[in-house]
């Protein structure tokens, strides 16, 4: 079975422009999985601790076969290549991969929420959900621009589209 899946990318660290651009040539890559389209790239404020550089955001929509945590390991996997550490809640990071949507499924597993949790809260990365697909709804069937309009503001800065650079 083939689903299109919601990818969020991240970075706030070591060229976060770059890291975004490296991560989306690596998504496209993963095994039985074909990139179908790429948001442009968004400058957001940090949520949580401001003590640290603006955030760059995107997302990709991914046609896939594979299952969702195989997915999800890949992004890890990728994540991890990244130079990616876990050391502090909502803090730095060189890369961040969110499984925002696999396609209608609500999935609840000790590995894996999707939707994503913080999905209706962050409007860096509903806008780039909207950029990809303006109908697309989360399988409970809320409305991503109905969420957009409803979100808390990050001061979302769309970069420009050649240099996508901050
Ligand atoms: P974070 O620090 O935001 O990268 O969170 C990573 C943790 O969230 C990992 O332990 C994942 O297993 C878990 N997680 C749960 N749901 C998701 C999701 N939809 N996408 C990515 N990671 C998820």
């Amino acid at each position: 079975m083939t689903v299109v899946a919601y990818v969020g990318l991240g970075s706030n660290l070591q060229d976060p422009t770059a890291q975004l651009a490296r991560a989306v040539m690596e998504l496209a890559r993963l095994p039985e999985t074909t990139l179908q389209a790429q948001s442009p790239f968004y400058a957001s404020r940090p949520v949580g601790p401001q003590d640290q550089p603006d955030f760059v955001n995107g997302a990709v929509a991914l046609s896939t076969k594979l299952p969702a945590l195989q997915l999800l390991d890949h992004l890890q996997a990728i994540e991890q290549a990244h130079g990616r550490e876990r050391k502090q809640h909502w803090g730095p990071r060189t890369l961040d991969l969110d499984l925002l949507l696999y396609g209608q499924e609500a999935i609840t597993h000790e590995r894996l929420t999707v939707p994503h949790a913080e999905l209706p809260n962050r409007d860096f990365v509903l806008q780039p959900l909207l950029d990809l697909a303006p109908e697309l709804a989360l399988p409970d069937g809320r409305r991503i621009d109905q969420l957009r309009t409803q979100c808390p503001d990050n001061h979302l800065r769309k970069l420009p589209p050649l240099m996508q650079r901050d």
